[in-house]
């Protein structure tokens, strides 16, 4: 089959576009024929062998995680699916024997690996995933919309529904209101929840876009002060959550405009993972910070009930012919997008 892969670590240069053997179906798998697959900062990660992401080469390794596309083959005794179905799938494979696992805790779940950086992912043309990680799409969501679906609504929603249980009456900060997840957390706040939104981006043209997307106010931080910003429109008191997922260059200013008693959500690191915290406005303040890595099984059922139904629709910025995935992961590295860059076939 037609795959892309990489056979050593660095720029996207290193994307080999070529033949790869089809994954055969395990006991308790559904093979899938993929349509589309979303980038992830973990798929440039992963290429370029940082954040302890470096492989030892051969056997070379298929990218990608978050994709949907049609079943064309079920191991025996799979119940739920079967061939033609419409499906997305969750990237992240949990063990299902660990005490997190059988809880349902499973985004705890130590032995948990990735499509795409643990094993072989979804740059293919077929992909074989455990029948648990597949999820039934409607017929009115795209394959584009759903591939960009799974790793930026599971935090958001781990953070946003689960544990930070923010309100309709409540104010939420979504840093980088661009990035994938910068998109999801503005639609699971506004039209899940019904929360005012406050977004933060860098060009007029992204503050546009996110404007349309449902947030209340936007602030450009190129040239607005972030707490500032959020002191005048909350009158002083601070929002009631932040969602950040990038890290070090936006925390100070992003903790300081949290409320006492309030909810701080990080979910990534994108510009830098260490960071100063004030150990005495965290107690005094009482704030509480939580870190959500990707979600469990049952936020991945409640996100694809909520795809089905059309609450929300996934930001798609651009598609990208399978093959030039090299030139995709160029676009994603330029962060000239407002949404999911996506591979098509
Ligand atoms: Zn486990």
């Amino acid at each position: 089959m037609k795959a892309v892969y990489i056979e050593a670590h660095g720029g996207p240069e290193v994307l080999t576009y070529g033949e790869r053997p089809e994954p055969e179906v395990q006991a308790g798998e559904v093979k899938i024929r993929v349509k589309a697959t979303a980038l992830n900062r973990l798929d440039l990660y992963t290429r370029e062998g940082g954040r302890g992401l470096e492989k030892e080469f051969p056997p070379p390794l298929i990218l990608g995680g978050d994709c949907a596309g049609e079943v064309v083959e079920c191991a025996d005794g799979v119940a739920g699916f079967k061939p033609g179905d419409r499906v997305v799938v969750n990237p992240r494979l949990s063990c299902m024997q660990c005490a997190p696992c059988l809880a349902g805790q499973d985004d705890l779940c130590r032995r948990s690996r990735f499509l795409g950086s643990a094993i072989d992912g979804s740059y293919a043309e077929f992909i074989s995933v455990p029948a648990a990680n597949a999820h039934l799409l409607a017929d009115s969501v795209s394959f584009e919309q759903a591939a960009a679906a799974p790793t930026t609504y599971l935090p958001v929603w781990n953070m946003l529904v689960r544990r930070l249980q923010l309100k309709a009456w409540q104010t939420v900060l979504v840093l980088s209101a661009s990035a994938g997840v910068g998109t999801a957390a503005i639609q699971v706040a506004k039209d899940v929840i019904g929360a005012t939104v406050i977004a933060t981006t860098s060009s007029p043209e992204k503050a546009a876009k996110a404007t349309a997307l449902g947030a209340d106010v936007v602030i450009n931080y190129t040239d607005e002060d972030i707490r500032e910003r959020v002191r005048e429109i909350t009158g002083g008191a601070g929002v009631d959550c932040v969602v950040d997922h990038v890290g070090a260059d936006f925390f100070a200013p992003a903790f300081a405009s949290l409320r006492t008693g309030g909810r701080y959500g990080i979910c990534g690191a994108t510009t830098g993972l260490r960071t100063e915290l004030h150990l005495g406005l965290l107690f005094s303040q009482q704030k509480e910070i939580y870190g959500a890595f990707m979600g469990t099984k049952e936020d991945m059922r409640e996100i694809v009930e909520m795809l089905n139904r059309g609450i929300v629709k996934p930001v798609v910025d651009r598609t990208f012919p399978l093959a030039e995935a090299a030139a995709a992961h160029a676009a994603m590295e330029a962060t000239s997008f407002f949404g999911k860059l996506i591979l098509t076939q």
